[in-house]
């Protein structure tokens, strides 16, 4: 199936370079990126090369090539425990951006990463884009 492209979608702007991201990895189906508002360092977004809502609106040639992606940025971050976090629609964990995306969320403490409260369970952090760059260049030295 050809790709599909949103003018109005983020992440498609990401994959077609007309928005930067900091590139983490990338197969001709699919695109990792760092979270510019990680919840803990090497937060990544795993997203296809084609523009889907929901995992259920995404076709299988995409969803075939994206399985081994996220396993190597989880192994590129460099943490031995992680979460894998994808959400569809708003009530489901409030899904913000209308592309397929799986988050890589290390979790290296208590107090970072994925936290399961009615408080706050995404503490989201302001990361400079040197930081980012640095962290990037981490995971890089992993591949
Ligand atoms: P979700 O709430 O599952 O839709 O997650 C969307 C994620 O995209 C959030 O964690 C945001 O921090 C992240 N995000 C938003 N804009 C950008 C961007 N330009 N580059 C990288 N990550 C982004
Ligand atoms: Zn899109």
């Amino acid at each position: 199936m050809s790709a599909q492209y949103d003018d109005k979608c983020l992440f498609c702007g990401i994959t077609k370079g007309v928005i930067p991201g900091f590139k983490v990895y990338e197969t001709d189906h699919s695109l990792a990126f760092l979270d510019i508002n990680p919840v803990s360092d090497g937060h990544t977004l795993v997203i296809p090369k084609s523009h889907a809502k929901t995992l259920g609106d995404l076709s299988d040639d995409y969803l075939r090539d994206i399985g081994p992606v996220i396993k190597k940025v989880a192994l590129m971050t460099g943490a031995e425990q992680y979460n894998i976090l994808q959400n569809n629609g708003k009530l489901a964990f409030q899904q913000h951006v209308d592309h397929v995306h799986f988050h890589v969320v290390p979790k290296t403490s208590e107090t970072d990463g994925l936290i399961i409260s009615l408080e706050n369970n995404w503490p989201q952090k302001q990361v400079s884009k040197e930081d980012l760059a640095a962290i990037l260049e981490k995971m890089k030295s992993r591949v």
